[in-house]
């Protein structure tokens, strides 16, 4: 960059369109700006305690870490000033220029993505740093990096077309804003009025925050205090200002332990789920604390990953504080806390979920993809999250939920297994085949309609000693139970499953007459071993070459009425009873979700109609 000039630059595009955003169609939740630049200071602020704890050339080593706001009433002025890391050229050009960073992101995500207004969604978001101009006409940004190398410049922007950055004299380290207020936005240039907000706001920011020379917050690590000292009320502002989140916490944990690991943690559970939005994957939300001084916002590995939906913030004393990034994964003292705290939170959950079940299902509607996600992959938290899981079955209304236990609980006197069956809804489930024999013995069966439920299943294996088991599958025993109606024959039946094998051949491994079957004339059992339709169609999607053929069992129904005809027809009229044998085997693939070319299909339908009209 030349010296001493000034730089003219554009807004990237997305810049552009949410400052118009910003200046013309937000007008509720104006007051938000001073949380949100107040929040920048704090984790400018953050950054730096860290960099003096890592680096030895720190410019302006000393100067006082604190949030100072001055209201110029005449001049029609508010500035906040802090002495963080601050802000090189090119960090200045890439953060507040650029929309790299996620906040903002995520925000223009959601507006597009949703098609609400954006009044409704700026609750939900911030805008960060640009939620400034939508007070000020013109905002500075005086900034001098920490780094020895730095230079005092001045950002300068009316948040139309673009900004200007220009060379500075006398910049302390840190950033200074000053916004130079719209006509009718000069209320914030009242020092009672941003006192108020301060209060509302940022009461917890972890340093001073000053209005014209008074200290205005109170300063405190609340993880730090004792739990019956801290008021609903204060653990709510805390949540939203840690998490800058603008939803109420739906749970929480607030656990202190002196030995053998000293450690505070205050873990909350948010009522929105941001990966529901559309958003991917978020970054790990409980911060990693030494002591007050903040090690990593986001950091990975110590909690399990699945548990990224979290907030909140995790301090040990026990802890190097020079500990970098990169090394904290590998440290043994990290995945310690980590494993503390993780099974804390799975108590807690428990708990929770005992406590008001009807909250807990509330909670699962929206979360369930993370405790699936984990039964696959925390492999030393599968048990205790299994209790977690909430699902339909055949005993639960549409929309209900119910777990595991309940299952166990309401389960028949030697009942040694558990079944379920993977579909993509209730209604398909409930109109196959499959579900009849376990309704007709009072057997409850798991509905899994979620396209990674079939993978969960596989995983968890079990629960509490009982084996989990597809009733698509073969394999599955059941009692005998008393069935109603005439039946063929032995002799009948056997002669009529050695027809059929010799008109399926190789597509069947063997026809037998079933003890499942109530009204249907058949089902196709699926080897135990085999993929579900739902994997099927996964593995298909992913590599267009994929094929495997899958050979059923079939069973019939020797009290079916069709079943009946079709034994005696296949000695009256054989050609027509090779029609009905045909199509009788690509209904039962059909309902097991494995009919893959329906033109044969089509074709001996029209050959069955034209014969039933003569
Ligand atoms: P976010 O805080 O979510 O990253 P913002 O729009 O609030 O988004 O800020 C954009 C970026 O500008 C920040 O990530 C930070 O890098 C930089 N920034 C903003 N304010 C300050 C400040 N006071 N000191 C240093 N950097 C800042
Ligand atoms: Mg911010």
């Amino acid at each position: 960059m030349s010296e001493a000039t000034s730089e003219k630059h554009a807004f990237q595009a997305e810049i552009q369109q949410l400052l118009d955003l910003v200046v013309h169609s937000l007008y509720t939740d104006r007051e938000i700006f001073l949380r949100e630049l107040i929040s920048n200071a704090s984790d400018a602020m953050e950054k730096l305690r860290h960099v003096e704890a890592t680096e030895k050339d720190v410019h302006d080593a000393g100067l006082p870490l604190r949030v100072e706001i001055t209201a110029d009433k005449e001049a029609g002025t508010l500035t906040i000033q802090d002495h963080g890391i601050g802000m090189t050229h090119d960090e200045l050009v890439e953060n507040l220029g650029t929309i790299a960073h996620s906040g903002t992101k995520a925000f223009l995500q959601a507006m597009k993505e949703s098609g609400k207004s954006p009044e409704t969604m700026i609750g939900q978001f911030g805008v960060g740093f640009y939620s400034a101009f939508m007070v000020a006409d013109e905002v500075k940004v005086f900034t001098r990096s920490w780094r020895k190398d730095g230079e005092g410049l001045v950002w300068t922007s009316d948040g139309a077309s673009g900004y200007e950055i220009e060379p500075a004299e006398g910049v302390a380290r840190g950033t200074k804003i000053v916004l130079k207020l719209k006509e009718d936005q000069k209320e914030y240039a009242e020092e009672y009025r941003v006192k108020h907000l301060v209060e509302t706001y940022s009461n917890f920011v972890g340093f001073p925050v000053m209005i014209d020379g008074k200290r205005v917050n109170e300063v405190e690590a609340l993880w730090l205090k004792n739990k019956s000292e801290i008021s609903d009320e204060e653990y709510k502002e805390f949540y939203k200002f840690q998490a800058k989140a603008f939803d109420e916490p739906q749970y929480r944990l607030h656990f202190s332990a002196d030995a053998p690991l000293e450690i505070n943690a205050l873990v909350f559970v948010p009522s929105e789920n941001p990966e529901r939005m559309g958003f991917g994957k978020v970054d790990p939300g409980v911060a990693l604390y030494c002591k007050k001084v903040l090690i990593d916002p986001e950091p990975k590995g110590l909690l399990p990953d699945w548990m990224r939906f979290l907030k909140g913030v995790i301090d040990s004393a026990d802890l190097p504080l020079n500990i970098s990034r990169e090394t904290m994964q590998d440290s043994a003292l990290v995945r310690k806390i980590g494993t503390v705290i993780s099974k804390r939170v799975l108590k807690m959950f428990d708990k929770e979920a005992e406590a008001d079940p009807e909250k807990w299902r509330g909670f699962y509607k929206k979360f369930d993809r993370y405790f699936k996600e984990g039964v696959a992959t925390d492999f030393a938290n599968k048990e205790a999250l299994a209790k977690l899981l909430r699902f339909e079955s055949s005993m639960t209304e549409a929309g209900e939920l119910t777990g595991l236990k309940d299952y166990l609980s309401r389960a028949k006197d030697g009942q040694e297994e558990i079944y379920y069956i993977v579909g993509s809804s209730r209604e398909q489930i409930e109109a196959s085949p499959y579900l009849e024999a376990f309704k007709s013995r009072g057997l409850e069966v798991i509905y899994f309609t979620d396209a990674v439920d079939e993978y969960v299943a596989d995983s968890l294996a079990e629960f509490d000693g009982k084996k989990l088991r597809s009733i698509a599958k073969g394999g599955v025993d059941l009692e005998d139970a008393e069935v109603e109606g005439e039946a063929l024959s032995e002799d009948e039946t056997k002669a009529l499953c050695e027809f059929l094998k010799s008109e399926f051949g190789d597509k069947v491994t063997k026809v037998e007459a079933g003890k499942r079957l109530v009204d249907s004339p058949v089902v196709a059992l699926v080897p135990e071993d085999a993929m579900t339709p739902q994997m099927r169609a996964m593995m298909k999607a992913m590599d267009e070459n994929f094929s495997d053929e899958v050979k059923v069992e079939l069973e019939i129904n020797p009290r079916n009425e069709l079943i009946k005809r079709l034994a005696s027809a296949k000695d009256g009229n054989p050609e027509l009873a090779k029609l009905v044998a045909g199509q009788l085997l690509d209904n039962a693939l059909m309902a097991a979700g494995l009919l893959e070319d329906a033109r044969d299909t089509v074709r001996r339908m029209n050959e069955l109609m034209s014969k039933a009209l003569g």
